[in-house]
């Protein structure tokens, strides 16, 4: 094992450790005794099952990342990047054809490793504690629309990428990220109206007291109803949510209608407000502009390591190249990624602290955002005790019972 292999596969075990210590202490964490706060919301027996549930899915995601990892090890010590590299060059079409079978090989590799525990995952975990309603047919139609899509969408973008690497020289990373850029601001644009409708079906609001609640609130923040849509979360989960996505024209808040079933009208306007609250705040785009800063920078880092032999020896492989490059530094950069997910997690944090406010102070009603919060809570069994160290690694939103302290804040400055 070469030197910058060994420090490479270090800096993953550690990653692994820190995430294997903070699951562990999230379950020493969890309390027999319902908070405070809960008294009335959670029976025993549901929050038994909720504590039952964190169990399970802690368990499961450990297995799932020790055969990953396994997985990327006998693979990467098997000579499997450079007997998939062989495989790609012996084609002879040249490094953009070659760079697109090898990291189209690859794609189809890690998604035939990740199904049998998105099968499991649907099917047992979620189907034993009541949650799932995805039929077998839907779970197939999901995975090959999802398939084809990454193909249709991301092919294209990587054959250019492996095409400006080939021939633009030493500005190359800077035209890529110009593509990448023009490419994600656009897909991220449509993907509301064009893609998304794949998957689900989105309907308007229909007629009746809701509607007209929405109506009169939507108004008053100057949010038009018109990107106000239903979806048909029920078809796949009995889990409730509700999102903002988009920006401009194509901007949409959807509301589950597993959501619109379990809540009272005033708590789901506290819902909407909330998702008025990242349009307003500009999160979505804020959180665009990041991403594509975040790619910029990876590329000119990459464009600096991509012809360096150690790289390549580190994982085994004879011939230096574009494609094999870019997944040889993603692995390389996997724990410096991790640090920065920490950061991104505590900023998307920051953002529902910001819109849980603005719901508050438009609805004038922080009492209805803290009861669908707290209905939500134990409809998705959520864990009201989290460690704070897989908060700070993993959790896009606060904890309940932080979340609910914020906005009574709010309610009584
Ligand atoms: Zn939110």
């Amino acid at each position: 094992m070469s030197p910058a292999a060994a420090a490479i596969l270090l800096a993953l075990l550690a990653v692994r450790a820190v995430e294997i210590a903070a699951a562990l202490l999230n379950l020493r964490h969890l309390r027999p005794e319902i908070p405070a706060e809960m008294e009335g919301v959670y029976d025993r027996e549901a929050y038994e099952r909720s504590q039952e549930y964190a169990r399970a899915t802690t368990r499961a995601g450990l297995v799932r990342q020790g055969v990953d990892l396994a997985a990327l090890c006998a693979f990467w010590f098997g000579g499997g990047f450079q007997a998939l590299d062989e495989l790609a060059r012996a084609w002879g079409g040249g490094p953009v054809l070659a760079g697109l079978i090898f990291l189209g090989a690859l794609l189809l590799l890690s998604t035939l490793l990740s199904l049998p525990f998105a099968v499991h995952g649907t099917f047992v975990l979620e189907a034993r504690f009541g949650f799932n309603r995805t039929t077998p047919r839907t779970f197939v139609l999901d995975r090959l629309k999802g398939l084809a899509l990454a193909l249709a969408l991301g092919g294209p973008l990587l054959a250019a990428v492996l095409a400006i690497f080939a021939h633009a020289g030493r500005s190359a990373w800077l035209l890529c990220w110009a593509a990448v850029a023009a490419y994600t601001l656009v897909v991220q644009f449509v993907a509301p109206t064009w893609i998304m409708p794949l998957f689900h079906t989105f309907t308007p609001l229909p007629a009746g007291e809701l509607r007209e609640r929405i109506e009169r609130y939507a108004a008053s923040v100057r949010f038009s109803l018109e990107n106000v849509f239903l979806m048909d979360g029920s078809r796949r989960s009995s889990r409730s949510n509700a999102f903002f996505t988009g920006f401009g024209r194509h901007r949409r808040i959807a509301l589950f209608d597993t959501l619109v079933a379990q809540l009272a009208p005033g708590e789901l306007v506290a819902v909407l407000a909330h998702e008025v609250g990242h349009y307003v705040r500009r999160h979505v785009l804020k959180g665009t502009l990041l991403s594509i800063a975040h790619t910029g920078a990876m590329l000119w880092a990459f464009s600096l390591v991509s012809g360096r032999q150690w790289l390549y020896e580190a994982f085994l492989v004879e011939r230096a190249s574009v494609h094999a490059g870019l997944v040889l530094f993603g692995i390389l950069l996997a724990p410096a990624e991790a640090v920065l997910g920490v950061a991104l997690a505590a900023w998307s944090r920051r953002n529902e602290y910001e819109a849980d406010r603005f719901a508050a102070e438009t609805t004038g009603a922080p009492g209805e955002m803290v009861a669908a919060l707290k209905k939500l809570s134990v409809q998705n069994l959520s864990n009201l005790t989290p460690h704070p160290l897989l908060v700070a690694l993993r959790y896009s939103h606060p904890p309940l019972l932080e979340r609910i302290a914020a906005i009574r804040a709010v309610g009584n400055a």
